[in-house]
């Protein structure tokens, strides 16, 4: 696989492995991209913005072919995200005509002018201005859609890209570089690999103006430094540690299910995954009794085959910490439904629901990012708001209820960017997504998305 800079493709000096999590065998290399590489990325992505800026309807062409090269390509990307991501092809499929949609729907986006009227006499424009050359930033849960999330809107503004995917899951992304290299304007959208250090080296970068950035909270706040260094633009989107409650009146039997796999998508590893989940004391043994059953019947497995709910999880890093929060959480008296290696080669989790844990249990306060679900009962609805706010994470909740009003209502009073009511992960292109206190700055997705690349300019003319 090759890195795309200045319209061609580069192999790079040295290279690092990429592991498939199924087998933890090796499943390809990726250029490990120099500091040099970069310069000549960001460079390319300079030069080419000036002509770039000018012609949107040029912009929304690249990004509809971009969409079908996605679509023509949509198996043997799947495929490829599966071995090197872990998730079932099924889901891998998903995220690939997802992200095809993301860029068909922002490309028909009219960037905003507005005037306003001042006494009837001067002009007065509000212009939107793209801002330059854009670094974005990328984990590795969703390697393909949070790339596009920010390739589409950048370039629609008119701005120019230089993407890192992250170095677990950088293939799909190479490989869709080498399918936009024709369509793509030269320099308009550079991809370069490697680790964390190029990372901090484009966020230290003089010639980029804006950081686009999904990933962890301790990485985020590094971002929001080294940008504030040259006084950069940043969106941050990061961690969550998404509560959900469930209000006295819901059917546990109606909802466990969608609870569950709200929970449990992509083995845990979405950053708006319900992390835990808030049920009436009364209904405490009940909602247990439901997950663990769910959870029994999952099967785990490599997702290129068939039958496979859950993949690993994808690397060896979280897979460590995610069995640390468990191990956690039996010493702090838990009970733990499943939550065991499972018993073949890669890095799988038994789906793991925890109950009887005190509200400090590591798996209750921090993002677990993996199979493994807290289940807390509570006295009241005040002491499951309190609950669910308390902390620094800020992403996303879910209040679950016959009663939708009153469920909306109690949203009203969470502190986090998304409120669902009765379903989770409910993610669409026109709806702003985005994350209060340490889970981000800023937000992606629709119109407000697409503001994000962009400077306002005001032009006054005055009256002849
Ligand atoms: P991470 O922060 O470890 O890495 C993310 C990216 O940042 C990688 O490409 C990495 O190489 C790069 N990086 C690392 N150090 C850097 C530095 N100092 N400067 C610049 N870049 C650097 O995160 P991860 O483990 O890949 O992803 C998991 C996290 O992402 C979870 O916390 C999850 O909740 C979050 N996430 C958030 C969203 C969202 O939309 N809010 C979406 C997906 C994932």
């Amino acid at each position: 696989m090759k890195m795309l800079i200045d319209g061609e493709l580069v192999a790079g000096a040295g290279g690092f492995d990429v592991l498939n999590p199924a087998e933890e065998t090796v499943l390809g290399t990726a250029p490990e991209c120099s500091r040099a590489e970069l310069d000549r990325a960001v460079a390319a992505a300079q030069s080419a913005f000036g002509d770039w800026r000018r012609d949107i309807e040029t912009r929304r062409e690249v990004l509809r072919r971009s969409a079908a090269a996605l679509r023509d390509n949509a198996d043997a990307l799947a495929r490829l995200l599966t071995q090197e991501q872990g998730k079932p092809l099924a889901k891998a499929k998903r995220e690939i005509g997802g992200s095809a949609r993301w860029l068909e729907y922002t490309a028909e986006l009219e960037v905003p002018k507005e005037t306003i009227d001042v006494d009837g006499q001067e002009s007065v424009t509000v212009h939107r201005r793209p801002l330059g050359v854009v670094a974005a930033i990328i984990p590795w849960n969703y390697p393909v859609m949070t790339a596009v999330w920010k390739i589409a809107p950048a370039l629609l503004a008119g701005n120019t890209v230089v993407l890192k995917p992250s170095p677990f899951t950088p293939l799909t992304t190479l490989k869709l570089a080498g399918l936009l290299k024709d369509i793509v304007p030269r320099g308009v959208l550079n991809v370069v690999s490697g680790g964390d250090e190029l990372g901090a080296w484009m966020t230290g970068h003089p010639g980029v103006r804006k950081v686009a950035f999904t990933g962890s909270i301790a990485t985020g706040k590094s971002v929001a430094m080294a940008a504030a260094a040259d006084l950069k633009r940043v969106t941050l989107e990061l961690g969550g540690n998404d509560p959900a409650i469930v209000l006295p009146d819901a059917d546990p039997g109606a909802i466990a299910d969608n609870l569950f796999r709200a929970a449990f998508e992509n083995s845990g590893q979405v950053c708006v995954a319900i992390k835990r989940v808030y049920v009436p004391e009364h209904r405490y043994a009940q909602f247990a009794k439901e997950f663990v059953s769910i959870a029994g019947s999952m099967k785990l497995g490599d997702g290129l085959e068939a039958d496979t709910d859950l993949g690993p999880v994808n690397n060896r890093r979280q897979f460590d910490r995610v069995l640390e929060l468990i191990g956690d959480a039996r010493e702090r008296g838990g009970s733990i439904a499943g939550g065991e290696r499972a018993g073949r080669r890669g890095y799988f989790i038994e789906p793991a629901i925890a109950t009887d844990l005190p509200d400090d249990a590591r798996l209750v306060a921090e993002e677990q990012f993996g199979p493994a679900l807290p289940l807390l009962p509570y006295r009241d609805v005040d002491d499951a708001i309190e609950r669910a706010n308390a902390g620094m994470f800020g992403l996303s909740a879910s209040v679950w209820s016959a009663d939708r009003r009153r469920a909306a209502e109690i949203g009203s009073e969470l502190e986090c960017g998304m409120v669902w009511v009765n379903q989770h992960l409910n993610i669409l292109p026109q709806v702003p997504m985005g994350g209060w206190k340490w889970s981000g700055i800023g937000v992606e997705n629709g119109l407000w998305g697409l503001l994000q690349f962009t400077d306002m300019q005001v032009v006054e003319v005055p009256p002849p």
